[in-house]
């Protein structure tokens, strides 16, 4: 069978030759005689894995000597619980509602603290990114959250918020390694693997170490950032094999030239779309132009049923994951790093055809 162009929001498309690196290699990891899932997380051979990992995740997003990379489980839904737990000090912590995500995380943040929400866009179904007013800032926040990119609205922040000494947690699960990002101006990044990094099941997180240390006596030890951060990601066994593709999607990433050129070919590509959409008479974006992203564009047509029909035909034709979220309808293209230029320029010239064919 061919591979489908997949639009998947996650987990979604890895690179085809880091699943064919994977698969040679899955049976008798070269030198060790086994597979990495079989092997012992405490081996020398699955530390140079996970070390080579975390090296490279290091050099792609530039990530400063005094920022520790975790490699935890949990997805990033657990992380809308450990920020608060760990950062808290004076428990009160600003937020901002853009999306689904970052309401969750507003949600489970408030189960500990006073959560202040200083911008929302929920007035118009998060089709934008709202404005900040400083004077709603909490000088007394122990920490500013946003998410960097709403992969199920389509919206991203393309500048951050200056908040002072506040440090910045950002939410990149469906944005990280997508584009240059300056990790010294946040306090802590956490993503999700199965978007921009590899298989669901591990949980990247980039910290400052001022932040370390802080967790109350009755966090529990695998929700202390301290402690995995003191143990090397390897308190207890942490995801290997999840870890190892991370390893080999940094390294495809890596020979693109870095995230630099692949901002660029994510630029391209996500333009591809947008002009196509600015253009067409049948179908349209649904955010604000200036806050598009880059990664996930939901677009729609005027009728529930051509959108329907569209996505029945889309699927027929090789192009799979294209329905868009409930809370949105219509469509939604997730073109991350993976995604091949032309497997939207394939898109574009489908959707064009089913424009003139159902006038
Ligand atoms: C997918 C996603 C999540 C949820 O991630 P899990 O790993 O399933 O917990 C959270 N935030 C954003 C921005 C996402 O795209």
């Amino acid at each position: 069978m061919e591979r489908v162009v997949n639009f998947s929001a996650g987990p979604s498309v890895l690179p085809v030759p880091v699943l064919e690196k994977a698969a040679k290699e899955m049976v008798c990891y070269p030198g060790a005689g086994m597979g990495v899932m079989e092997m012992s997380h405490r081996s020398k051979v699955y530390e140079e894995i996970i070390n080579g990992a975390e090296a490279l995740l290091r050099e792609l997003m530039n990530v400063p000597d005094n920022y520790k990379i975790l490699f935890l489980q949990g997805g990033a839904s657990l992380q809308f619980s450990m920020i608060p737990i760990n950062l808290f000090k004076n428990k009160k912590a600003d937020y901002t509602d853009t999306g689904e995500w970052a309401a969750r995380a507003i949600k489970e943040a408030k189960k500990y603290g006073e959560i202040n929400v200083v911008a929302s866009s929920a007035d118009k179904t998060y089709s934008y990114i709202p404005k900040f007013d400083k004077s709603k800032f909490d000088p007394e926040a122990d920490y500013f959250h946003f998410t960097m990119n709403n992969t199920i609205f389509g919206t991203r922040y393309k500048e951050l918020p200056d908040t002072g000494n506040i440090p910045l947690v950002t939410d990149m699960s469906s944005c990280i390694l997508s584009e240059v990002y300056d990790v010294s101006n946040f306090g802590l990044i956490y993503a999700g693997a199965q978007k921009n990094i590899g298989p669901a099941g591990v949980t990247v997180v980039i910290i400052r170490e001022d932040l370390l240390g802080n967790a109350p006596a009755l966090c529990p030890a695998m929700m202390d950032y301290a402690i995995h951060a003191k143990n090397g990601s390897m308190y207890n066994t942490p995801p290997t094999y999840g870890i190892y593709l991370a390893k080999l999607v940094f390294e495809w990433l890596k020979e693109q030239g870095g995230v630099p050129a692949m901002q660029k070919i994510n630029e391209e590509k996500a333009a591809l779309l947008y002009d196509y959409l600015d253009n067409s008479k049948m179908f349209r974006g649904t955010v604000e132009k200036e806050d598009r992203s880059l990664m996930n564009i939901p677009f729609v047509t005027d009728s529930e049923e051509l959108n329907n029909k569209f996505v029945k035909e889309a699927e027929k034709a090789g192009f799979v994951n294209l329905k868009g979220h409930r809370s949105v309808g219509g469509m939604r293209a997730s073109i991350y790093n993976a995604m091949p230029r032309e497997g939207i320029l394939k898109l574009v010239d489908f959707m064009k055809d089913f424009e003139v064919n159902n006038k």
